[in-house]
Order: C-alpha cells, then sequence, then structure tokens
C-alpha cells in the first residue's frame, strides 16, 4: 500500500522559481519508498505568471492541483487553504523558492514513519538571510517565548511534516487570522527535530520586508499572549506609588525650605512621559481590539477563485 502524503507550497510572485522547483521537487518525491503524493500549489493572487506556469504544470501531471485565491490574501491564508484542501497521511508546507531543501523530505517520512507526529526541520545555518532579519527573527522569538505560554521553537520556519491528526487539530482551530507558527506549536503533538542548512532564493526576490515582519512578529505576540496588556497594570502602579512618593516628598520639603518657584522643567517630563505612557498602553489596546473586531467578522481566512487540476481518477 503506497501512503498519499501532500505538499503544501504558497506561490506569490514566484514565476522565475516554479521550473527549477518542480524539476529538484519531483525527483525527490519519486524516490521516496511506498508513496504518492498530491502537491497543493496555492496561488496566492500573483501579478507575475506564476498563474499560468502552474496551471500549465498541472495540466502535465496529474500530482499538481493549483488552488488560484481571488487576491492576495498572505502566506499564511495560503498555507491554511492547502491544510484545508489536503488529503495526505501527511502533510507538509514548503516554501516555493527553494530555500527549504526538497532533499529533507524522505528524512522527514523516515521520522515520520518512525513514530513521530510533528517532524520540525531547523535551519541550523540562516547566513542567507541577511543580519538584520537574523537578529530581529532571535529577538522575536526569545520575547514571544518569555510572554507567552506557547513555545515557538526557535530557527523552525513553516518547512515541517504535519500528520494527519496534526492536520485536523488545525482544522478544528476557529480563528481567521491565523499565525501558523504560533498555532503549529500550540496543537502540539510528538515532535522530532532535523536539522538543514538555508539554502538562499532560486531567484526573485522576498516577499517579507521591514514593516511586513513587524506586522508579523505583532501577530505573533497578540495571537499567543496577553502579557503585553497586562505591563501596564504594573505600569500604572508603579507610577502610582512614584507619585505618592514624589507627592511626600514635596510637602515635606515645602515644610522645611518652603515654596520654591523652580520645577517646569520636572513637572514638564513628568507630564510627557506619562501621557506618552498612556498613548503606548491606548495603542496596545487597539491592537488587541482590532483582532478582536476582525474575528468577530467571522470572514473567511480566504477566497478560491477557481481550483485547477486534471482528474487523477482519485
Ligand atoms: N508567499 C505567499 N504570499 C505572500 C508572501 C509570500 O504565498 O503574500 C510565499 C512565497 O511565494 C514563498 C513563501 O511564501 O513561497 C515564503 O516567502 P519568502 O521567500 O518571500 O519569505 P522569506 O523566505 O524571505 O522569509
Ligand atoms: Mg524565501
Amino acid at each position: 500500500m503506497r501512503q498519499l502524503l501532500s505538499l503544501v507550497v504558497p506561490f506569490y510572485n514566484e514565476a522565475e522559481t516554479i521550473q527549477v522547483f518542480a524539476a529538484r521537487l519531483l525527483p525527490v518525491l519519486e524516490a521516496v519508498p511506498d508513496t504518492r503524493w498530491e502537491i497543493l500549489c496555492v496561488d496566492d493572487g500573483s501579478a507575475d505568471g506564476t498563474l499560468l506556469k502552474l496551471v500549465a504544470l498541472a495540466q502535465g501531471d496529474a500530482r499538481f492541483k493549483v488552488i488560484e485565491f481571488s487576491r492576495n490574501f498572505g502566506k499564511e491564508a495560503a498555507l491554511t487553504a492547502g491544510i484545508d484542501a489536503a488529503r495526505g497521511e501527511a502533510v507538509i508546507p514548503i516554501d516555493a523558492d527553494l530555500q527549504d531543501p526538497p532533499e529533507l523530505i524522505a528524512d522527514m517520512v523516515r521520522e515520520w514513519r518512525a513514530g513521530a507526529e510533528v517532524v520540525l526541520a531547523r535551519r541550523i545555518d540562516r547566513s542567507t538571510d541577511g543580519l538584520l532579519k537574523r537578529k530581529t527573527a532571535e529577538w522575536f522569538y526569545r520575547a514571544h517565548n518569555k510572554l507567552s505560554k506557547t513555545h515557538i521553537p526557535e530557527n523552525v520556519g513553516d518547512f515541517r511534516l504535519l500528520d494527519r491528526k496534526v492536520v485536523n487539530a488545525l482544522k478544528a482551530l476557529p480563528e481567521r487570522q491565523r499565525f501558523m507558527k504560533g498555532l503549529f506549536a500550540w496543537v502540539g503533538f510528538r515532535t522530532v527535530t532535523l536539522d538543514y542548512m538555508r539554502a538562499p532564493r532560486a531567484g526573485g526576490m522576498t516577499k517579507f520586508s521591514g514593516f511586513a515582519l513587524w506586522n508579523f512578529a505583532l501577530e505573533g505576540f497578540t495571537s499567543f499572549s496577553t502579557a503585553p496588556l497586562k505591563i501596564w497594570t504594573y505600569m500604572g502602579v508603579a507610577g502610582a506609588l512614584f507619585t505618592v512618593a514624589y507627592a511626600l516628598f514635596i510637602i515635606v520639603h515645602t515644610f522645611i525650605s518652603g515654596v520654591s518657584v523652580p520645577g517646569y522643567a520636572s513637572l514638564f517630563v513628568a507630564v510627557s512621559f506619562f501621557g506618552s505612557v498612556q498613548l503606548i498602553s491606548v495603542g496596545l489596546l487597539g491592537e488587541y481590539i482590532g483582532r478582536i473586531y476582525v474575528e468577530t467578522k467571522q470572514r473567511p481566512a480566504y477566497i478560491v477563485r477557481q481550483i485547477h487540476q486534471v482528474t487523477d481518477g482519485a
């Protein structure tokens, strides 16, 4: 009995890499013993001919199935759509740019068959990612794992193997804003980690630059931790204690040396400092309330325009 496994590949303006991706991927898949594969390519609203190339690929090879979004919904939505549509006994999300080496798939399947429910792929070398991205990623994981009870493993991307049990657990999570790395970690299950070297992109450019990554990190924090909301209570208590102490000091000081005219500077500093603290905390409340607002609208995480696939008799 050959097992059906699913690959989920998000594509956003990856026309340059499709050919090399398929050429390197297929021999690797064929070499994994006792398996059949379905390759779910999610076209996330590309504007560069990615869709045409994917459809051409799917027309010549029944293993490929193309899920075409009605617009760009982002990588998290693309992964969600692929995982929703996957029929395999295990599902492997993988980037289209060959930064996740397909060769690791054989090892993942081996670990899975040996009993692992999740097989993580950890990058031991991220030198292809640029110093700033590496450092900010490191700070994000460190801060996130301090603040949240859900531990997100460091240097692990979306490239991993998920057993059917894990996939079903993920599909049962109702939230619309899906920070996949966090959700993957949250569902738990028996996990094994493999190491690999992160390759440079096979072509094209990264879709995640400064501000996109910042928003992504914010999404991660607010989806999995309410600690940032709670800090302000302690800040408020500390500020109040300080104010009481300072008031006592001023009273005593006035008794001893009379009323002193100077003090505008310190007043101004105190007023603007606490003003900013209040603005930050109001902004933070806004971040959470904004997310509550989005969730309550109950909109789907993505919209499919069309599914392209040649019938494979299944
Ligand atoms: N991607 C996507 N939708 C987006 C942005 C990216 O489907 O809005 C896909 C992209 O095509 C690639 C994967 O997500 O397959 C990872 O993107 P990228 O390589 O740009 O991220 P990086 O590796 O630089 O973090
Ligand atoms: Mg990449």
